[in-house]
């Protein structure tokens, strides 16, 4: 009986040894590698002691005889020896535990069965329940959220998500959601490790790069990026609804540069904000209001059932930027040009319907500015044909396409031509002969108006010199070339008409520039100065046009200038009568007592010129004399004329007060 129960004693001692080693094993392979040292030397010195324990029972040869429990004994304290080298690692966990409460991020242990097993202050703070009341809780109990993107995880969607939660503090945080899986030696997941990392910072930043790459600076407005992405969106769901309509408004302000050049920067941009601020105020939530740049302005009208709404909507607009600004102090009036675009699903790009709001705004402006315009395909047609104008004005230049056509200035008292002006001509290949009213404002706008002019102005020095050349009684003409105020304005003007001298060998003195008055009335200083330096070269200049600007002939003082040029609208309505014959003789009176010489421009009839010679003006140009001509008509008359240069009309009336005065031809 007693053996039976030593028998007994003995199985159950190595049952528990069983199940320690089992235990110490099972922790070997959940643990870090790092760690299955210490494991081992347990694992052995339970062995060993068992396994003497066993030798005992049942006494195995050929050591039947012998006991090895004291062989045992040493073999075990030498392996608790080594087990005690591995003490230091203890502080492992413990470090562990310090790292996860000290964390900034959130971390939270899930076992398999989504239960939390482990979390750090953070993470109890962010659900707002203690860890102990947290500890066994199913996660999908605790934190629903968390749990949802977590199992989306563990379905393979993100690696990481952003999740936001309003917090303690009354500011909404963004954190990123990260699991990672536990895994065993053999790969079977455990448990996860989900961590929130707060990225509030980093959102915050990212948005407003966001916003600044999506919105004007100035105004705060939606800019050009915003807008097309918006435009995008409604032509999409237009194309779904056709019933759905919207439009697009371009508008610019009028005269926004003049507040800008007199008033400074400062002020147009305050401008612009106010401007901007109106705008949103005057329109419904639902509309986009955008800021392209400068002083333009889109908007995108949502749900439009009507066009009318359209034009209401703008002559609302319109309406609320008429009243006066008050900015810096000045009391600031603008109006504004507004093209509309009704959108509809035939449009297949959103540029597109930009692009026609634009041009209806351009017809707005062309129109006298102030109102607004629906777009309609007519417009585009005249848009493109202007598109295809302005693409061949591009080549004619290099294809020498343009030639100068000469008209003789005339001294009136006795017919004798003192010199020519150049006129610009286009001999288009497929519309004929342009005249510059049809391509010159598109040259200005395009700013080809300067290339061009410089080499009018080329042409027609080598030309004049060319002709002297041939025929040196030819020494004194002079020839008159417009200049543009674009030209007048280009900074390296002076030494251009210069070397263009130099090279064409024409003596400074019988070159003419003529400006439009409307230079003068701009009174802008690089002008004056401009043509003060021209004059200095010993170069004349002609104000053209004289007389539709309504300047003053004060405007002299400021701006000496060599020859007037009176408009031919002055000379054409003398016809009408004593009135419109007063206003010419004043003008005359005035120029003779500033002393600047004047041609009257476009004398058309024998009366004309007999007015005009009553009226003792000196010069005179038109059809009566010459319709401009190119130089092939001219040169045979100029080169063969004798020792004389009277201009082509001019015996050929006889009526004329001037040729029965002098009938005796003078030289040139
Ligand atoms: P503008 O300088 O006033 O030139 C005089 C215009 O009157 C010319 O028109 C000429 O052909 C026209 N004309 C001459 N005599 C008469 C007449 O008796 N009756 C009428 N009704 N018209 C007459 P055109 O050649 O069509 O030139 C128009 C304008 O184009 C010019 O007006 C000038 O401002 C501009 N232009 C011409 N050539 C050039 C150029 O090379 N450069 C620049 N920048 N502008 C030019
Ligand atoms: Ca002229
Ligand atoms: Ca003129």
């Amino acid at each position: 009986c007693f053996s039976l129960v030593k028998v007994h004693n003995r199985l159950y001692a190595y049952f528990l040894i069983a199940v320690g080693i089992y235990y110490l094993l099972h922790l070997k392979q959940r643990s870090h590698e790092y760690f299955s040292g210490r494991f081992l030397i347990l694992i052995s010195a339970c062995l060993v002691p068992a396994a003497a324990g066993l030798h005992d029972l049942f006494r195995f040869p050929p050591l039947a005889n012998f006991d090895l429990t004291p062989a045992a004994f040493g073999v075990t304290s030498v392996l608790l020896g080594a087990f005690f080298a591995y003490w230091h690692q203890d502080i492992v966990p413990l470090a562990r535990g310090v790292v996860l409460e000290s964390m900034n991020d959130a971390v939270l242990v899930i076992n398999a069965h989504q239960r939390i097993v482990d979390l750090n202050p953070i993470a109890s703070r962010l659900i707002g329940r203690s860890d102990r009341e947290l500890l066994g809780l199913r996660l999908a109990d605790a934190w629903p959220e968390v749990a949802r993107l977590v199992a989306e995880q563990a379905s393979g969607h993100p690696s990481s998500a952003v999740l936001r939660l309003n917090g303690e503090t009354p500011e909404t945080r963004a954190y990123d959601l990260r699991v990672s899986p536990i895994r065993a030696r053999d790969g079977a997941v455990l448990g996860q490790v989900v961590v929130l990392r707060d990225i509030s910072e980093r959102v915050r930043a990212e948005e407003r790069l966001r916003h600044e790459a999506l919105h004007d600076a100035l105004t705060g407005l939606p800019n050009r990026n915003l807008l097309m992405d918006r435009l995008e969106h409604a032509l999409q769901r237009a194309r779904r609804h056709p019933e759905y309509g919207f439009a697009v408004l371009f508008m610019d302000l009028d005269r926004f540069k003049v507040v800008n050049d007199s008033l400074g920067h400062s002020v147009g941009d305050e401008l612009l904000v106010q401007v901007a601020r109106r705008l949103r105020d005057c329109l419904r939530q639902v509309d986009t209001v955008a800021r392209l740049g400068g002083d333009e302005f889109v908007v995108v009208l949502d749900q439009i059932a009507h066009p009318h709404e359209a034009v209401q909507a703008a002559e609302r607009i319109r309406e609320a930027l008429s009243a006066p600004f008050r900015v810096s102090g000045h009391e600031v009036y603008t109006s504004v040009s507004i093209g509309i675009a009704l959108a509809d699903s035939t449009y297949a790009r959103s540029e597109d319907l930009l692009r026609n709001a634009d041009i209806a705004m351009y017809r707005a402006k062309a129109l006298g500015r102030d109102r607004c315009v629906v777009f309609d395909t007519a417009m585009h047609a005249r848009a493109m044909a202007l598109w295809h104008l302005e693409n061949d004005l591009r080549q004619a230049l290099e294809r020498q396409q343009f030639r100068l056509y000469y008209q003789p200035v005339v001294r009136l008292q006795d017919g004798v031509i003192t010199g020519f002006e150049a006129l610009l001509r286009w001999e288009h290949p497929v519309r004929g002969l342009l005249q510059p009213a049809e391509f010159l404002p598109l040259a200005e706008e395009t700013g080809l108006v300067v290339p061009l002019g410089n080499w009018a102005l080329k042409q027609a020095c080598g030309q004049m010199s060319e002709w002297t050349r041939q025929r040196p009684a030819l020494k004194d003409l002079t020839i008159s070339v417009n200049l543009s105020r674009q030209q007048l304005l280009q900074p390296d003007l002076v030494p251009l008409v210069k070397t263009t001298l130099e090279e064409t060998g024409l003596e400074p003195h019988r070159l003419h520039l003529e400006v439009t008055e409307q230079v003068m009335l701009e009174d802008a200083f690089p002008a004056r100065q401009a043509i003060q330096d021209l004059r200095a070269l010993g170069i004349a200049v002609h104000i053209d046009d004289f007389g539709i600007g309504y300047s003053s002939l004060s405007v002299f003082h400021r701006f000496p200038v060599d020859v007037i040029k009176i408009d031919r609208t002055f000379i054409q309505r003398m016809d009408g009568g004593q009135q419109e014959r007063e206003i010419v003789r004043t003008m005359l009176a005035l120029a003779q007592a500033l002393r600047i010489p004047v041609i009257a421009e476009g004398i058309e009839t024998g009366e004309q010129l007999e007015v005009l010679q009553t009226l003792d003006c000196p010069y005179g140009q038109g059809l009566l004399f010459q319709v401009p001509s190119p130089p092939e008509h001219l040169e045979p008359w100029l080169l063969n004329a004798g020792e004389t240069l009277h201009a082509m009309g001019w015996p050929a009336h006889p009526s004329h007060p001037g040729a029965q005065r002098d009938s005796s031809p003078r030289r040139v």
